[in-house]
């Protein structure tokens, strides 16, 4: 007799199939293809959500708004312009999105790659070609980094065709761990406390600077990008040694997130989190002219109370 607990092969099929009165199993394959399907459905909610949340929080697109989507051709621009074209869809807001390309003339740039991606997708764009690679090999000696130049030169461009294209607003890719990398670059080497804005004016005043990926993780970008397949275009092209302490800061993060699940999340909110009476810059909070109040203040100032953690705080070593 079967029981409905033995394997059952189909005659027809070959496939081995085990039967239990309550559920059917499917081969492996189908349910591994299913399962991924799923988790694909699950990141393009997450990667939509992380932008929506980021661009309310922020304000940062307005009905009418020209959204210029600066591609460089790495995963996470190209992440930027495939979520908010999915979200202009669906947006209660009209807004217009340009796709920008700054072609620096660096060696090897493959110059036909966004051109037939963008056509393919119907995305109005306009490539500026501006050859700031020989200008920053003649002026920066020989062995000096050439990154600060070159993206000074660059964000000057990309202002001057926001211009020409009557953009009213700058979209960057940056995303949360771009933030968190700048937050402990600036700390360690530059004694700030200062990360990188989701929002921000450009320095000549004029432009409105947004980066809807402020909220999304640096592995979910990477995963949409895999499962896209955008023809992504190598970011070492110019040869720099870029961003080498970025690189260490990203692995410190990777260990401590691995070793401490959460902490990368953690440390993510206490951005949007600040104390100010509770730091030490006397810009923030008039420290000289403080004094007490008489009226009580249950968020106020706990000098003498032990700091509450969570309990498992207690558990771990810090570093
Ligand atoms: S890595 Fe190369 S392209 Fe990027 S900022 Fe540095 S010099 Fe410019």
């Amino acid at each position: 007799m079967w029981t409905g607990d033995e394997p059952h092969i189909s005659s027809k099929t070959g496939f081995s199939m085990s039967i239990t009165p309550a559920v059917i199993n499917i081969p492996a394959t189908a349910r591994s293809a299913e399962r991924a399907r799923l988790e694909t459905n699950k990141l393009a909610k997450r990667l939509r959500r992380d932008v929506g949340q980021a661009i309310g929080d922020f304000n940062m697109i307005s009905n009418g708004d020209k959204v210029m989507v600066c591609l460089s051709g790495g995963k996470d621009s190209y992440g930027l312009l495939d979520i908010l074209l999915h979200l202009r869809a669906h947006a209660p807001i009209e807004f217009d999105i340009v796709a920008v390309n700054l072609d620096q003339k660096q060696p090897g740039f493959p110059a036909d790659v966004l051109p037939n991606y963008l056509e393919a997708l119907g995305v109005p764009y306009h490539i500026e070609t501006q050859d700031t690679y020989s200008i920053v090999k003649r002026v920066v000696p020989e062995g000096k980094t050439t990154c600060g130049l070159c993206s000074r030169l660059r964000r000057g461009i990309l202002y001057r065709v926001a211009d020409e294209l009557g953009a009213t607003k700058i979209a960057l890719g940056h995303h949360r761990d771009d933030i968190l990398q700048t937050l402990f670059l600036n700390m360690f080497f530059g004694s700030k406390l200062k990360a990188m804005p989701p929002k921000l004016v450009s320095d000549d005043g004029k432009h409105v600077v947004i980066r809807p990926l402020a909220y999304c993780q640096e592995d979910d970008l990477a995963a949409w990008a895999e499962h896209k397949q955008f023809p992504i275009i190598p970011c070492n092209l110019c040869g720099s040694q870029e961003n080498l302490q970025r690189q260490n800061i990203k692995a410190m993060l990777q260990d401590w997130d691995k070793r401490f699940p959460g902490r990368i999340k953690n440390l993510f909110r206490s951005l949007g989190n600040i104390v100010p009476s509770h730091m030490m810059d006397r810009e923030l909070f008039d420290f000289a002219n403080l004094e007490a109040t008489g009226v009580a203040d249950p968020e106020g100032d706990t000098a003498f109370d032990a700091l509450e953690f969570p309990k498992e705080a207690a558990a771990v070593e810090w570093l």
